[in-house]
């Protein structure tokens, strides 16, 4: 309770509060101090101090004083528990998916360095520039320590576990993940967590993946490249190829599709060429349908048993893959 009581102290200072109540005050001397007129009592001469180190308050007047939640006791005339409560909602950041799913983004992102292993899987899977890991805004998930940090800022678990981050455990939903947000234009709208130990599948949370990835900034390209996996996007994107974007699989929803016939485009299909077809047979599939609703397509041809990923991975550059997508076939 007391630790919790500090940090929604901390959330919300008492200057803050009291200048969203109106207050108006005056720097009192060249201190941590302000002064204005006593809400809790009538007067005509400011005697109502706050301290803003501190975060505590003293009025000269009525000789009240204290912390926010006194502040708040005395003012609104609630019990010590019932002020806690009007505070822990009057503090709580508003429940935008897409905010609390940004603040998972970014704490995620800044876990990256300081987990060696994850660094290592990424350079197993061909990713190793800096910048380009910081311009797609990938992080890494640990395990149990979201929750924590969320919470802290005033989330409610009941929010974190409706968005899949935590699970009905109440624990972290990603564990030793690496972790891509899905944006639709600023907002993040789901992220992708890729395990670095292999047994454990790659997943998003629930709820919708969103359309094609990063959609926006190829939208007005005459040719994307289509892919179907975010490291085949990712190595891509760090060998300076930029009219990418990746379906999350090889069946499109309804709403990727139509983001690829909204306008007169070829589209460059680079799905994995894997021993039994599969990629290359939905590639087909695609293609047909895509024809008939006039847009061009080529199917790129990898190596055999090569995604774009490995491609790179295993030592192709920025210009064989472009000599790959010159020979794509129509
Ligand atoms: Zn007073």
């Amino acid at each position: 309770m007391g630790e919790d009581l500090e940090k929604l102290k901390q959330r919300l200072p008492l200057l803050d509060y009291l200048r969203q109540q109106n207050w108006v005050a005056r720097p009192a001397g060249h201190g941590p101090e302000f002064v204005g007129l006593c809400p809790l009592h009538p007067e005509t001469r400011p005697s109502f101090y706050v301290n803003t180190r501190k975060n505590l308050f003293y009025c000269h007047g009525c000789g009240q004083g204290g912390d926010l939640l006194r502040f708040i006791q005395l003012s609104r005339q609630l019990s010590f528990r019932q002020s806690l409560a009007y505070l822990e909602q009057h503090s709580a950041p508003p429940a935008d998916p897409a905010a609390v799913l940004e603040q998972a983004a970014t704490f995620y992102q800044q876990q990256l360095d300081g987990y060696p292993e994850a660094l290592q899987y990424l350079k197993q899977r061909g990713l190793y520039d800096p910048a380009a890991i910081q311009e797609l805004r990938i992080g890494y998930a640990p395990g149990g320590s979201l929750r924590r940090h969320l919470t802290a800022q005033g989330y409610s678990c009941d929010l974190l576990q409706r968005l899949g981050l935590i699970n009905s455990q109440g624990c972290d939903a990603f564990y030793r993940r690496i972790i891509f947000p899905c944006c639709e234009g600023e907002r993040v709208v789901n992220l992708y967590g890729r395990s670095i130990t292999a047994a454990v599948a790659h997943r998003f949370l629930p709820g919708s993946k969103g359309g094609l990835y990063a959609w926006e900034q190829v939208q007005q390209c005459p040719q994307v490249i289509l892919v179907e996996g975010l490291f085949d996007y990712a190595v891509l994107w760090q060998a300076g190829f930029r009219h990418v974007t990746c379906s999350s699989g090889t069946h499109l929803n309804t709403r990727q599709f139509r983001q690829l016939c909204d306008c007169p485009r070829t589209v460059y299909l680079t799905f994995d060429v894997d021993a039994n077809g599969s990629g290359q047979q939905a590639a087909q599939q695609l293609a047909q349908r895509l024809r008939a609703q006039g847009i061009a397509t080529r199917r790129v041809l990898l190596p055999d048993g090569h995604d774009p990923n490995s491609f790179f991975v295993q030592g192709g550059d920025a210009r064989q893959f472009q000599a790959l997508l010159e020979a794509a076939l129509p």
